[in-house]
């Protein structure tokens, strides 16, 4: 019996399960960076970081929590994902300082 073909391997956008951002209701939050189109924010609280986004609720909604590590390695590859859009669009987007300096270190 002959085996199945592997698939070729594609390489796939990474997904982000998003929840809905409930405020603990004390700790203040704090905004580290914000990217482009105000989209994303880098967030902590209470030695949590996470990404934020709007939600269409008027709230916000949050993905990558964790160590700080974990929650920049997320903003980055949301933000590359937004500046693509961008890009087929042929429109330019915005620096990015944090983004920028962590593609400027994998390139060393
Ligand atoms: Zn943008």
């Amino acid at each position: 019996m002959a085996r199945a073909r592997r698939p070729r391997t594609v390489k796939l956008q990474p997904t982000f399960e998003w929840e809905p951002y409930e405020s603990p209701g004390g700790g203040t939050l704090r905004v580290g960076h914000t990217s482009c189109c105000g989209l994303y924010e880098l967030a902590s609280l209470g030695g949590q970081f996470f990404v934020l986004r709007p939600s269409e609720e008027n709230g916000y909604e949050e993905t990558g929590r964790g160590v700080y590590r974990k929650a920049v390695a997320a903003y980055v590859i949301l933000v590359n994902q937004h500046r693509r859009d961008h890009l087929r669009r042929g429109e330019t987007p915005e620096y990015d300082s944090l983004v920028d300096l962590c593609q400027e270190a994998h390139r060393r």
